[in-house]
C-alpha cells in the first residue's frame, strides 16, 4: 500500500511521461519472458541428442533450435534496451521536475528556515533525493517488473514439463520468499531507519568536530569535543552490529535456499533413478537443473528491489518534508509603510518543535531614526526578535509592524529594500570586491560602489589590493582580515541604503586595528536610519537612544544607559560585570 502511494507521488512528478514508465514495464516483462525461451530450445537440443545417440549425424534440428535460442536471447536484449530508453526518458523528467519544484518551493520559504537547515544541506537533500528517484524509475522499477514476471513464466514452464519436479523446485523458492518477507518486514524497516539515523548523526558530529578544531585548539577542549564524536561512532557501531546480527541467520538460510534448488533436484533424481530411469525423466531433470540459476538470479533481484523501494520511499519523504513547509504568505494588496518606525504589538513566537516560546508578549515601539540596542543573556531572544522584523519568520501571535503596516502586508521586495540585516559573519563571495558590494543593489554603477566603499572606510583596503576593486577575493595571496571583510560588508549595506538596519552582534569580530575604522563606518552608516543592534560589548550600546533587556523571551527592562544603571536590575549587573572585565583587560595589558 505504501509502495503504491510512493508510486503515485512519483507519477505526480512525471506528468504524461508516466505512460513511458508503464511502457518500460511492459517491455521489461516481455523481455524477461522471452529470456526463458532459449532454455526451452536448449532442452529440445538435449532431447534430440539423447534420442539419436550415439548416432549424432541423424540429428536434424540442432542448428535450427540453436539459432532460435540465439534469436530469442538477442530479441529479449533488444526489447529490454527499448524499455530502458522509455524508462530513462521518464526518469530524467521526474528528476528534473522534482528539482525544479523543490527549488521553486524553497525560494518562497521563510529565511529562517534556510538558516536552520543550512543551504548546503538543503541542496544536498534535494539533489540526492531526486537522484535516488532517477535510478529507481530508470532501472529498478523496470527490472522489478521483469523480476516478477520471470517466476510466473518459470512456474508455467516448470509445471508444463514435469509437475512433480516443478513442485519440488518450488519448495526452496517458497522458503526463500518467506525469509525475504521477514527480512524486509516492518520491524526490519524500523531497524534500518535507526541505523540510517545513527549514520546521519555520526556524519554531523564528524562535521561539527572538524568545525570545532579552532575552538579546540584555542581552549584545549579536546577530550570534550572528541567525546561526542566518539559517542556517535559507538552508537553507529551498536546499530550496525545489531542490524547485521539480526540478518545473519535469515540471510544464511535465504542464500542456502535459493542456491539449493538444484541440490534438492539432484538428490531426488538420485533416489528416483535407483530403480531404473526413463529417458523422459532424465531429460526433464536436466531441464530443471539448467534453469535453476535463473531462479537464483531472479529471487536476488526481487530481494534487492525491496531495499531499493525503501531507499526511494526515504528520498520521497525527505522531499515531502521540504514541500510541506508552508511558504510565507504574499499579500494580495500590498501596503506601503508610512515611515521607518518599528512596532511589536504583543508579539509571541515559538519555534517549530520547540517546547517553550522564544518570545512572550513582547511590545516595543521604535520611532523613525531611533537607535536601540537589544542586550541580555544568551538565549534571551534577541536574535529571534530581530529576525521577526525582517520576516525571517512570521510571529506566532501579535503583530510586527513597520511604519504602521504589518510586515505580512508588505510586498516581499519592498520589505527587503526597507530592512537590512547585517550578520556577524557576513561572508564575501569569491568574486571581485566590486561585485561583492554590487550584490546589494543590482545595476549600481562603479561610482556608486566606490563611494559606498569609501563611506565604509575601505579606502586603505582597496589601495593595497593589486587590482583595486576588481581584485577577486579568495584568490591566491589575497587575504582580508575579519575586520576588513566586515567593512566591505558594511559597504554593501551602505550601497543598499535601506532605512532600517538590524545588526546582530556585528562588532564581535572587530580587531583593535580595525575597531576605530569599523566604528566610524558604522557612524556613517547609522545616519538618519532606524537601527536595532544586538550587542554583547556594552561599550557600543551606551550611546543608544534606548536599551531593551531581553531575558527569557520577555522585555525585562528598558531605558537609556543612565536610567538602567541607576536602578538595580539585569542591565546594572551586566554593566558592573562588564566594567570589571574591562579593568581586568587593562590590568593585564599594563602588567
Ligand atoms: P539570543 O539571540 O538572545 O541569544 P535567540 O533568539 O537566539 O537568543 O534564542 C531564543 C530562544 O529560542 C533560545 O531558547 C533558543 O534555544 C531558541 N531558538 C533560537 N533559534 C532557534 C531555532 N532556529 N529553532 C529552535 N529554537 C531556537
Ligand atoms: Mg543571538
Amino acid at each position: 500500500m505504501k509502495k503504491e502511494s510512493d508510486l503515485k507521488k512519483l507519477f505526480g512528478y512525471a506528468g504524461a511521461y508516466k505512460y513511458l514508465t508503464m511502457c518500460s514495464w511492459i517491455l521489461s516483462v516481455v523481455s524477461a519472458l522471452m529470456a526463458l525461451a532459449p532454455f526451452v530450445y536448449i532442452w529440445r537440443i538435449i532431447r534430440e541428442v539423447l534420442a539419436v545417440a550415439p548416432n549424432f549425424g541423424a540429428a536434424t534440428g540442432l542448428a535450427r533450435n540453436g539459432w532460435m535460442a540465439v534469436l530469442f536471447a538477442v530479441t529479449s536484449m533488444v526489447v529490454y534496451l527499448c524499455g530502458l530508453v522509455c524508462s530513462h526518458l521518464a526518469a530524467f523528467r521526474v528528476q528534473a521536475n522534482i528539482r525544479s519544484q523543490a527549488m521553486h518551493h524553497i525560494v518562497k520559504l521563510p529565511m529562517g528556515f534556510m538558516d536552520d537547515f543550512g543551504s548546503g544541506k538543503l541542496r544536498k537533500m534535494v539533489n540526492e533525493s531526486s537522484a535516488a528517484t532517477e535510478t529507481y524509475l530508470a532501472h529498478q522499477l523496470p527490472d522489478m517488473a521483469g523480476a516478477y514476471a520471470t517466476p510466473v513464466g518459470l512456474l508455467a514452464l516448470l509445471l508444463v514439463f514435469d509437475w512433480r519436479l516443478g513442485l519440488l523446485s518450488l519448495i526452496p523458492v517458497m522458503l526463500a520468499f518467506a525469509i525475504m518477507g521477514s527480512m524486509t518486514g516492518a520491524k526490519m524497516k524500523k531497524k534500518m531507519e535507526e541505523y540510517q539515523n545513527s549514520l546521519d548523526t555520526m556524519s554531523n558530529e564528524a562535521v561539527e568536530y572538524v568545525r570545532g578544531i579552532p575552538v579546540v585548539k584555542t581552549f584545549g577542549q579536546s577530550v570534550f569535543s572528541f567525546k561526542r564524536f566518539k559517542n556517535s561512532i559507538d552508537e553507529y557501531e551498536k546499530w550496525v552490529v545489531s542490524y547485521t546480527k539480526d540478518l545473519r541467520l535469515p540471510m544464511t538460510i535465504y542464500t542456502t535456499a535459493i542456491n539449493a534448488v538444484f541440490a534438492v533436484l539432484i538428490a531426488v533424481g538420485l533416489i528416483v533413478t535407483k530403480n531404473g530411469v526413463t529417458n523422459d525423466f532424465l531429460l526433464n531433470l536436466l531441464f530443471y537443473i539448467i534453469i535453476t540459476p535463473v531462479i537464483t538470479v531472479t529471487l536476488n533481484r526481487i530481494m534487492y528491489s525491496s531495499e531499493n523501494t525503501m531507499v526511494v520511499a526515504d528520498a520521497l519523504e525527505r522531499i515531502n518534508s521540504i514541500m510541506a513547509v508552508q511558504p510565507l504568505s504574499e499579500p494580495s494588496a500590498p501596503k506601503h509603510p508610512a515611515d521607518n518606525s518599528v512596532t511589536l504589538a504583543d508579539v509571541s513566537f515559538q519555534y517549530k518543535d520547540a517546547k517553550a516560546n522564544a518570545l512572550t508578549h513582547v511590545a516595543l515601539a521604535i520611532r523613525p531614526g531611533e537607535h536601540v540596542a537589544l542586550v541580555g543573556p544568551s538565549g534571551g531572544g534577541k536574535t529571534t526578535l530581530a529576525s521577526l522584523v525582517a520576516r525571517f519568520w512570521d510571529a506566532t501571535d501579535g503583530e510586527v509592524k513597520i511604519g504602521g503596516v504589518n510586515v505580512k502586508d508588505m510586498a516581499k521586495e519592498e520589505l527587503m529594500n526597507t530592512v537590512s540585516f547585517v550578520f556577524q559573519d557576513s561572508k564575501l563571495l569569491k568574486t571581485s570586491i566590486l561585485e561583492n558590494v554590487r550584490m546589494a543593489k543590482r545595476g549600481a554603477s562603479r561610482e556608486e560602489v566606490l563611494s559606498a566603499l569609501h563611506a565604509a572606510q575601505c579606502g586603505d583596503i582597496i589601495e593595497k589590493l593589486p587590482h583595486g576593486i576588481d581584485t577577486v577575493v579568495g584568490t591566491k595571496g589575497i587575504y582580508l582580515s575579519g575586520g576588513e571583510q566586515q567593512r566591505i560588508s558594511i559597504a554593501r549595506v551602505m550601497l543598499k541604503n535601506s532605512p532600517i538596519l538590524i545588526l546582530d552582534e556585528a562588532t564581535a569580530f572587530a580587531d583593535p586595528d580595525n575597531e576605530v575604522k569599523v566604528q566610524s563606518a558604522f557612524t556613517e552608516l547609522f545616519k538618519d536610519k532606524t537601527v536595532i543592534m544586538i550587542a554583547h560589548r556594552l561599550s557600543t550600546v551606551t550611546s543608544c537612544d534606548r536599551i531593551y533587556v531581553l531575558d527569557n523571551g520577555m522585555i525585562a527592562e528598558s531605558g537609556t544607559h543612565e536610567e538602567l544603571t541607576a536602578q538595580s536590575g539585569i542591565y546594572n549587573a551586566m554593566w558592573t560585570q562588564y566594567g570589571k572585565a574591562a579593568k581586568w583587560k587593562v590590568g593585564t595589558l599594563n602588567a
